[in-house]
């Protein structure tokens, strides 16, 4: 059997970084995952890294959600039987999505963002996985002036909060990426701050390298047998039991099925995404990702191929996949930009962790000595992983957090 400061439970992104970041502040810690570490949501997304963010997501306005009603939105899908499941979540996030709230989520999330893209150099340096990072942006399509128009409150507010964009014209765009064509958009916004991310899983796999490297272990285990014995946590893993003063539940979407046995049920929302990788045609290439913000998906350039990912699906976290937004993004997507045949035979599928008011918890579990939580960081957690991490990492061991971590915390759902 085995002592350590700290167990941190899930090795994703979230997970990882912060076992990193107790590591690095000298604690004895074991990284426990029930497979290779950054293989769950943290393997799929579109690898960016969104520092210039100022809003969240949204509730729709009625015209889309008449769309999403009658399935044909490109943005969005959901599974009819886990409506009733999801209808409080989408009604607190309706309740959240008004602009007073979207502003005021923008401020809470700011000095998070601001992080996001040095906490991650931070660890890509000591960890060498800095040949992953593209310091090359991001852009904004717009098929639609009056959706370019519509989106003026963003980049008014990110002006407010001096976050770098450019408006650009369909020959700058095309400039910038010769291999989209001209004729699928009216409009772009290039915002150069953002960072992205070749391959998320290679950068995960290197982050717990580099924890191993510090001394710390990663183990397999299920966390659903986590549980106190003698005043302690303990863990039952494939190297035997592992006590534990300070337990980190980082389950993503998997946080569920273990938190409601310490009597904390939050009210998570799952949006379910999907992504595939493409070859392409010709001499095609992209330097950074694209959103097509009109029709809901984005493309980015990755060591596997172009990685196209789909926007939000409600369904059943295990539900079986059903990956029809490609069917109504594709044909825009081909229009875009000279996709090839698909990589892999099937799309690859997860779930964000989402709650309604866009915000993560991270901080003390409510009623439980010494359990920590880093979950819900929804669309974000590649983005928010690192600075997620040296955060918990600071309040763990009572060092001056570099946010207020006040926003984050459990007590708002309870
Ligand atoms: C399609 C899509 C696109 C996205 N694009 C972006 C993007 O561009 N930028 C961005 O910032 N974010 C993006 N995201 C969100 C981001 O990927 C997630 O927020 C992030 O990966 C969550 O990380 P995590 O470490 O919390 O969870 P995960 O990576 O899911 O890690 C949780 C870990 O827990 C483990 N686990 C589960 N159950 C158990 C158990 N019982 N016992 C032990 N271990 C267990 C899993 O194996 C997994 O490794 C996207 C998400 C999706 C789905």
């Amino acid at each position: 059997m085995a002592r350590v400061d700290a167990l941190v439970l899930g090795a994703g992104i979230v997970g990882t970084s912060v076992a990193l970041h107790l590591a690095k502040r000298g604690l004895s810690v074991a990284l426990v995952d029930r497979a290779q570490p950054g293989h769950g949501t943290s393997y799929g997304n579109a690898g960016i890294i969104e520092g210039s963010t100022v809003f969240p997501q949204s509730f729709p306005d009625l015209a889309r959600v008449v769309k999403v009603a009658f399935k044909q939105a490109p943005e969005a899908n959901y599974h009819l039987s886990f409506l009733p499941q999801v209808a409080p979540w989408l009604l607190a996030f309706r309740k959240w999505s008004t602009p007073e709230r979207l502003i005021e989520t923008a401020a809470v999330m700011r000095p998070m963002f601001a992080k996001a893209v040095s906490e991650h150099e931070a660890i890509m340096a000591e960890s060498g996985s800095a040949k992953y990072l593209r310091k090359t942006g991001w852009l904004k399509l717009y098929r639609e002036q009056r959706s370019f128009e519509k989106n003026e409150r963003e980049r008014g507010l990110a002006t407010n909060y001096g976050i770098a964009h450019r408006e650009l014209s369909v020959a700058d765009t095309h400039a910038l990426e010769p291999s989209l064509s001209p004729s699928a958009f009216v409009r772009s916004v290039f915002w150069p701050d953002v960072a992205s991310i070749s391959n998320p899983l290679a950068v995960t796999l290197a982050y717990a390298q580099r924890f191993s490297a510090l001394g710390g272990v990663v183990l397999t285990g299920d966390a659903r047998k986590l549980h106190r014995t003698d005043g302690r946590w303990r863990m039952d893993t494939d190297a035997g039991h592992v006590d534990a003063t300070q337990v980190v539940i980082a389950l993503g979407p998997w946080s569920d099925d273990v938190l409601p046995q310490f009597g904390l049920r939050f009210p998570f929302g799952l949006k379910r995404g999907y992504h595939w990788h493409f070859g392409t045609t010709g001499n095609a290439s992209l330097a950074r990702p694209v959103l097509d913000a009109d029709r809901g998906y984005v493309i980015t350039p990755m060591e596997q191929g172009i990685r196209l990912t789909t926007g939000a699906e409600f369904a059943a976290r295990d539900a079986a996949p059903t990956p029809v937004q490609f069917g109504r993004v594709l044909p825009s997507a081909r229009e875009l930009f000279p996709l090839g045949q698909p990589v892999e035979p099937q799309p690859w599928h997860g779930a964000r962790p989402c709650f309604a008011d866009s915000r993560p918890v991270i901080g003390p579990a409510p009623g439980q000595q010494n359990m920590w939580l880093a979950i819900g960081q929804g669309h974000w957690g590649l983005t928010l992983g690192p600075a997620t991490g040296r955060l918990l990492a600071e309040m763990m061991t009572e060092a001056t957090p570099f946010m207020d971590p006040a926003p984050f915390r459990a007590e708002r759902f309870f």
